[in-house]
């Protein structure tokens, strides 16, 4: 089994862009892996909503990790 993103963990090299409360949106400064394709990611969304709305995007592939309290999606 893959091992959970920690966002603290990797929080110096995160920049946060927005905060909700239920969501967070942070932007990849760094060289940081995701954890599911272990290639650079550039964004990383994550909330403790059950449902989640994604608007139109450019596109970019992402992936998504299921964690015990939150949903993680890695933008690409
Ligand atoms: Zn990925």
């Amino acid at each position: 089994m893959r091992e959970q993103f920690d966002i603290h963990e990797h929080r110096h090299k995160l920049k946060q862009l927005r905060d909700s409360g239920d969501t967070k949106l942070f932007e990849n400064r760094g060289d940081v892996e995701c954890p599911v394709c272990q290639t650079v990611f550039r964004r990383i969304f994550v909330t403790t909503n059950q449902a989640v709305q994604f608007p139109e995007n450019d596109g970019s592939r992402f992936c998504v990790q299921r964690q015990s309290e939150r949903l993680a999606v890695f933008r690409h």
